[in-house]
């Protein structure tokens, strides 16, 4: 990992179970549009919102990333998030990458624009605004939501627009084809679909959703 002042960081936090193409096309139109010189791939421990179902474990969570983001130079896995007692809040999340990449580090924390929206109910919202640039990522030819548009006027400069073509893909999605034995191919990356039907993810019926 790079460090000093100025490095312009994405961030790509979720739950990543798994990850899949979705997640990988946006980082890289993120990367691209915005000249970042890195994107971290950022699996949460224990996401606040997503306690209804049972998450695969850590280290398959972790593994998948670091298999599908082998092809890019400029994607890293990140276990901060992992390696943290507790729930993952951004806030603390991006406190401790200002801790160790300086406080001159630009960082741009890359969604798609509902879970930007979800947003508007995170704690300490304008800490947030501060401490980073929000990207969020919204299929081609729609408008930006009423709510979006909002969030952009209160914060000008702080949040942006990336257009990505895969959106329709989700790891719900993906789940659930693999519990009903269906096909995943060219949804995420092939390695990850090994990992998957080797360490046999998803088959536990109603444990996963
Ligand atoms: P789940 O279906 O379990 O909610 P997910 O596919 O939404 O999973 P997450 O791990 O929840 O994946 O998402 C991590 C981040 O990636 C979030 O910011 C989410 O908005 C974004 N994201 C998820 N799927 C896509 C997609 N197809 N295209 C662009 N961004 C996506
Ligand atoms: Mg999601």
């Amino acid at each position: 990992m790079k460090g000093g002042a100025g490095v312009r960081l994405g961030i790509m936090g979720g739950t990543f179970d798994p990850i899949h193409y979705g997640h990988l096309v946006t980082a890289e139109a993120a990367r691209t549009a915005f000249n970042l010189e890195t994107v971290l791939f950022m699996p949460n421990r224990l996401p606040p919102h997503k306690k209804d179902y049972q998450v695969s474990e850590a280290k398959h969570r972790y593994l998948m990333a670091v298999l599908a983001t082998i092809t890019n130079k400029y994607f890293e896995v990140s276990r901060i998030e992992l390696d943290r007692e507790g729930l993952s809040y951004t806030i603390d999340t991006l406190r401790a990458l200002r801790a160790i990449y300086g406080s001159g580090a630009e960082i741009h924390f890359i969604s798609g624009a509902d879970a930007i929206l979800d947003l508007l109910g995170w704690k300490d919202v304008d800490d947030l605004l501060a401490l980073c640039y929000f990207i969020a990522a919204t299929r081609p030819g729609y408008e930006l939501s009423e709510q979006l548009q909002q969030l952009q006027e209160k914060y000008p400069n702080r949040v942006f627009r990336v257009e990505v073509p895969a959106l329709a893909i989700s790891s719900t999605d993906i789940r659930q084809r693999v519990r009903r034995g269906k096909s995943i191919k060219y949804l995420l990356p092939e390695s990850v679909e090994y990992y998957i039907y080797k360490h046999n993810l998803y088959r536990m019926g109603e444990k996963y959703r």
